[in-house]
């Protein structure tokens, strides 16, 4: 049984005092994590805070980005070195906002996801087609190519303790989710990619999620399927009251 995570991704959203009063308000009611991982991805700037707020609670931070170098001549980059420093649990890799405003490509994403590995931050990876790609029905083929690529050249050992992110570019704040079926059906083909690169335990063993326009009334559709492990949450995620009822849905899955 894998266990499902509830990720927020806080994007570009929210003052530090809105952010350290979210994390209040939310601290003692996270279900158990015997149930549910409930993590939330803030801006940089807030993570040295917030992980102090959540302290020892069931509530993980986690960043959105790095850089896959442990330091140097970077402006306005953040190392792995950093995050693992002020004990940084996740961090979002390839979000398709980064791929696409930022040029990340799948090497960079590689090379982060090994940064990460080695610092014992675990890397939500993702992935995800476009509109015009779904259209032309390749989507299949895009998120092989990407969750190949960002996979290249680790054990399946390491590949079982990464969560994926399957993430359609055109269900991203659109309030377009896909349906439970075509999201269930990308993120088993995601887990068929696993197999054939590793094997089926390891497919069997790593956990994917489901994003795009995630919200408290189609969770519990979407976690009723069996490869979708949990969500990754952007505008749902910004109100503690959305953002507990994704995880009390998740930790009743
Ligand atoms: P929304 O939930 O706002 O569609 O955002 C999804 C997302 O990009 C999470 O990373």
């Amino acid at each position: 049984m894998r266990k499902p995570i509830i990720a927020g991704n806080w994007k570009m959203y929210k003052s530090f005092e809105e952010a350290v009063q979210f994390v209040d308000t939310v601290l003692d009611k996270i279900p158990s994590n015997d149930k549910v991982d409930a993590v939330i991805c803030a801006p940089a700037l807030y993570l040295p805070t917030l992980v102090q707020v959540a302290g020892e609670s069931d509530l993980a931070i986690g960043a959105q980005n790095m850089h896959y170098e442990n330091e140097g001549a970077f402006t306005g980059e953040i190392s792995p070195t950093q995050l693992a420093s002020i004990d940084v649990d996740y961090v979002i890799l390839g979000h398709s906002e980064r791929r696409e405003y930022y040029n990340e490509t799948d090497e960079a994403i590689n090379k982060k996801v090994a940064a990460a590995l080695a610092h014992n931050i675990v890397p939500i990876i993702c992935c995800g087609e476009t509109l015009e790609e779904r259209e032309a029905g390749t989507t299949e083929q895009k998120v092989a190519g990407q969750i190949t690529a960002a996979l290249k050249g680790f054990s399946a050992q390491e590949v079982e303790h990464m969560v994926i992110a399957y993430e359609p570019i055109w269900a991203i704040g659109t309030g377009k989710t896909a349906t439970a079926e075509d999201a269930n059906q990308v993120c088993g083909a995601i887990r068929g990619v696993i197999e054939k690169l590793y094997s089926a335990e390891t497919a069997k063993t790593v956990r994917i999620q489901y994003g795009g326009s995630v919200k408290p009334d189609n969770i519990v559709e979407l976690l009723s399927k069996e490869h979708i492990d949990g969500a990754l949450v952007g505008g749902a995620s910004l109100q503690p009251e959305s953002y507990l009822k994704l995880l009390e849905a998740a930790a009743n899955a």
